[in-house]
């Protein structure tokens, strides 16, 4: 029975009559109708936090705070996104959810697969002249394990949203309203595919990932080039479908006239349009798949480039499970027209690839935080008409954005001048203020000092600088815990391709995470059992012991080790968690399985930030409009006190209890 049920039974069955005399004694003994906002703003960072809030620069984060409180909060080790917030969602660590990183692999197999959702093609196909007909529709499948607080909301009939929580697709729920965030492809399939059609394609084009360079040239100012959308699976050998674009420049000035599928747009160097709406044809007219994108006019003359934004899924007609029901998707286009749904839709890579300049990218993630906005105010809207309701609303900006402008921040970053800092050095600030300001219209809507109102904000994690790297993989190698079948192309190969697995005793992938070559669970495995726990503890001491022989720093400040009792139930689970020291990380080859000769280089990319470290040195952050009691609250608890609040009891299966009752 839920808690209205059990209201109206006491009631019908006259159970008052049992309990305390007065009516209103019954009522105050029964929870109150509440209603939560929690604003998930990814990666805000307790240290920059405060120190714009001593200098004045955030009045409604320090009017919250003086309310009801801030605090650290304990992240999840590792304090990687996907892991964090799953955390939160079923309020309980990696142990429950079974998310360890971003990529996770198949000990069988060993074949790797992004951790939070799995999207497969169909299983039988047809072949017939030319197509490959599917039999059975594919499935998209979320792997987070776990009941999240939603359904809890959901079996009390309290109404809820969860606005773009990450690790949340796909989302189907008949109960709750909801669209998916990180993890949430493009249109390509991936987690963001830009396009540049250039006259001077880049040296490193060939090099480039998370993008596709086309080459142009024009004959008497005209020029034409395809824009590729989705692999075409109705196809045999499953070929990108393609849109074209037809580009007009004029001979003189830095205009250009674009015609795509019917849209004609003239622009200036440096315009951006809104969404466009795109149309990929796999068959005809009756199988395309819809999405949407942004094109910026990057130069006109003397050589052309044109950018354009990752394909995301068109709410108005998406082909995959974005929304927990047409109903909602239908509601939300209609509300607010064409908006992002790829998860973290700030588009990183072509910042870090040059294809966008800082102040590109910066107008980007301003239209982006815009659109959120408007999202929120909508969805807050409908939370004040209602007497009871729970609305997580989620933002990517100050995550996405510290990873690629902490180098303007950090003397001691490989990238960092002072002319850098000059002109970005208040990028983040600003940003930081821009979130101020969203809580502002949060505070405009609803009475902070109001006892049934409810209004948390939190991170999932901070931040701190990455500056050196550390290829995990060459230095499992150097100590002789992996070995390699030709040493002499240490660098050539990916994903493991140069590995001797027969004299391999443990090897890296992902951010964070360690494995053991371990006989009967790896496809080669060749370490035994008996002798897996002598080598998990000298791999960790090894790293403990760790130092950077550029300035004698600790590079590793704790390294994790999953029980043999989690690996029971999560067999997919890393062995070890290194949680690197403040200016360390994983290196990028090392995370899809490959290897450097040096093992520890500077960080030479724009993403200049990161957190997935050592959990201890990047807390996540929470404000409350209520006072917070509880000593060392962690993120988990946070999940606890919505379920209290609303007077649900806390399931067994979350680990976390009220912030309120410490
Ligand atoms: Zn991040």
């Amino acid at each position: 029975m839920n808690r209205r049920e059990f209201i109206t039974n006491s009631a019908l069955l006259g159970l008052g009559a049992a309990l305390p005399p007065a009516a209103d004694l019954l009522a105050a003994s029964l929870p109150k109708r509440r209603k939560t906002l929690v604003l998930g703003i990814d990666g805000m960072d307790i240290k920059l936090a405060t120190s714009f809030m001593r200098l004045g620069l955030l009045p409604n984060f320090s009017k919250l705070a003086q309310s009801g409180g801030f605090t650290p909060i304990t992240t999840s080790f590792p304090p990687q996104s996907p892991v964090a917030w799953s955390s939160f969602s079923v309020g309980a660590w990696p142990a429950l959810h079974g998310i360890y990183d971003f990529i996770h692999r198949d000990p069988a197999t060993m074949a790797p697969y992004l951790s939070t959702s799995q999207v497969s093609a169909p299983e039988k196909t047809l072949a017939i002249g030319g197509l490959d007909i599917p039999l059975a529709a594919g499935k998209v499948r979320n792997l987070r394990q776990g009941r999240p607080f939603w359904d809890y909301l959901a079996d009390y009939h309290i109404p809820t949203t969860i606005h773009q929580m990450p690790g949340n697709f796909p989302c189907l729920h008949d109960k709750v309203n909801m669209l998916s965030g990180m993890g949430t492809p493009d249109l390509r399939g991936g987690y963001g595919s830009f396009t540049l059609i250039t006259t001077a394609p880049p040296a490193n084009a060939h090099t480039i990932t998370g993008g596709v360079v086309v080459p142009i040239s024009f004959t008497n100012g005209y020029a034409e080039a395809l824009i590729e959308g989705p692999d075409n699976t109705l196809r045999q050998g499953h070929p990108p479908v393609t849109v074209p674009l037809q580009i007009w420049r004029d001979r003189d000035r830095a205009v250009v006239r674009l015609l795509i599928q019917g849209q004609e747009f003239v622009l200036n160097q440096g315009d951006w349009t809104g969404w466009i709406h795109l149309s990929f044809t796999m068959l005809n007219h009756l199988s395309e798949v819809k999405g949407i994108a942004k094109i910026l006019i990057k130069d006109v003359h003397p050589e052309f480039a044109l950018y354009v934004s990752p394909i995301n899924i068109d709410p108005a007609s998406p082909g995959l499970p974005i929304f927990s029901s047409p109903a909602y998707g239908k509601e939300l286009s209609r509300q607010l027209g064409p908006f992002h749904t790829k998860g973290l839709p700030e588009d990183t890579k072509a910042l870090s690839y040059d294809v966008l300049d800082n102040g590109q990218y910066l107008e980007q993630a301003y239209q982006l935080i815009d659109e959120s906005r408007t999202g929120l105010e909508y969805e807050m809207g409908k939370l004040a008409r209602r007497d009871e309701g729970v609305l997580f609303y989620y933002f990517s900006t100050l995550d996405q954005d510290s990873h690629m402008f902490w180098r303007a921040i950090d003397p001691e970053s490989p990238l960092y001048t002072k002319e850098l800092d000059r002109q970005f050095g208040h990028a983040l600030k600003d940003l930081y203020v821009e979130m101020d300001k969203c809580l502002g219209r949060a505070m405009n809507t609803f009475d902070i000092r109001d006892p049934n109102f409810q209004l948390l904000v939190m991170s999932d994690h901070g931040f701190g600088p990455f500056r050196r790297q550390v290829n995990l993989n060459s230095w499992l190698y150097e100590q002789g815990y992996c070995a390699v079948n030709n040493a002499s192309n240490l660098e050539d190969g990916e994903y493991f391709a140069n590995v001797n697995w027969q004299k391999t005793a443990a090897y890296a992938l992902g951010i964070n995470g360690i494995y053991l070559n371990l006989a009967g669970r790896e496809q080669f495995g060749s370490l035994s059992e008996n002798q897996a726990s002598s080598v998990l503890s000298k791999i960790r001491q090894g790293l403990l012991d760790l130092r950077d022989p550029k300035n004698g720093y600790k590079v590793v400040t704790d390294v994790f080790q999953t029980s043999a009792e989690e690996k029971r139930t999560n067999p997919h689970a890393p062995d070890l968690i290194v949680g690197w020291n403040l200016g360390y990380r994983t290196s990028w080859t090392s995370i899809l399985g490959s290897f450097a000769r040096e093992t520890i280089t500077d960080n030479d990319d724009r993403w200049s930030g990161d957190h997935c470290i050592d959990p201890a040195l990047v807390p996540a952050i929470l404000f409350s409009n209520k006072k917070i009691t509880q000593a060392k609250p962690t993120m988990i608890d946070v999940t606890a006190t919505i379920l209290s609040e609303h007077g649900i009891p806390i399931p067994s299966q979350m680990k976390g209890s009220s912030l309120y009752q410490g």
